[in-house]
């Protein structure tokens, strides 16, 4: 209730708690350096024409990243909470809510805002704005202070789940469609698009292979642009990471090279339980892959994880060459 209220006032105290100067400082780096490994993916790739690699460049540098928390929050002084009535409370902090969205009309875009509260435990990409919004609790590691997590799992779990992933939905089949302001103009080429739908069919064709629940099978095309970005997220991150101190050091830590820990960070914001009934409704309606694909579907075109952990021919993550796909 509190988090619909008066969501900036408890994300002072969020921040204050969990996300401390020094953490805002390595994930504004991570940021950058995750941005750059981007840049140098779209040099590289060759599907995009040189034009078009042009404006995806400029694109990109314009992308405001926006780490943790706002650097304003909303001021709620002017709204009454006291202990007479909770339902009184929740009728003011409605009020406010809505006097806050009619207090927009007219005015010019405040590109400043957040569209979550940074105690969220999610991030987005947002077109119009042509920003990425990155809420510090999307960087929490559940059990582990920041500061006790090493790079590899950094870079795994937030560098390439969250931040690559979203910033490659700014350069997708729908990302393509906005321009740097975010105003709805497409900068792809015909050709570039036919190229690019090309390589989409691949990811379509390999998450349709993928059976749950006996006889159900995940909507290739349905997740295409999820998957994409997972595939993206963990290419661009691992390369983002190989300019680390520690992986350029490679010391295992707990058995595991670095790069095994790149591979097992990311998996970890991955973890979790689902009942049947609801894997089903999801297989059905949701746009993502179940968390089990979002992992072992990606990371099997990833030759970089072959090597890390020795997948040889046979084994069930194995795919040929020919059948892995590359898109960033
Ligand atoms: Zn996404």
């Amino acid at each position: 209730m509190e988090e619909d209220a008066l969501g900036d006032a408890l994300g002072q105290l969020f921040v204050k708690e969990y996300f401390k100067p020094e953490a805002k400082a390595r994930y504004d780096t991570l940021v950058k350096n995750v941005m750059s490994s981007f840049s140098e993916h779209i040099r590289n790739v060759d599907w995009m024409s040189a034009p078009t690699k042009v404006v995806a460049q400029n694109k990109l540098h314009a992308i405001m990243p926006k780490v943790g928390y706002p650097n304003k929050w909303k001021d709620y002084s002017n709204l009454q909470i006291d202990r007479s009535s909770l339902a009184a409370n929740v009728m003011r902090a409605n009020q406010w809510q809505y006097n806050y969205q009619l207090h927009k009309l007219g005015k010019p875009v405040d590109r400043t805002e957040w569209g979550m509260t940074p105690q969220t435990y999610n991030a987005y990409y947002n077109p119009s704005n042509n920003e990425i919004v990155l809420p510090a609790a999307a960087f929490a590691i559940p059990t582990l202070l920041d500061a006790d997590a090493d790079d590899a799992l950094v870079y795994g779990y937030a560098g390439a789940s969250t931040i690559g992933h979203e910033l490659t939905h700014g350069f997708d089949d729908q990302g393509s469609q906005y321009d740097a302001h975010g105003n709805l103009h497409e900068w792809w080429s015909k050709a570039d698009r036919q190229r690019f739908n090309k390589r989409v069919a691949g990811i379509v064709r390999q998450f349709n292979s993928y059976t749950l629940l006996d006889s159900m099978h995940i909507n290739g095309k349905a997740t295409a642009g999820e998957n994409i970005a997972d595939l993206g997220g963990i290419v661009i991150g691992l390369d983002a990471f190989k300019k680390t101190k520690q992986y350029q050091e490679g010391k295992k830590i707990g058995g595991l090279t670095p790069i095994q820990r790149y591979f097992l960070g990311y998996a970890l914001g991955w973890q979790m339980q689902v009942r049947d009934e609801s894997l089903a409704s999801q297989l059905l309606t949701d746009v993502h892959s179940p968390a089990q694909y979002r992992v072992n579907g990606p990371m099997a075109d990833v030759p970089a994880f072959y090597d890390a952990f020795g997948v040889k021919p046979g084994q069930k993550m194995y795919r040929p060459d020919s059948a892995r796909v590359k898109i960033w």
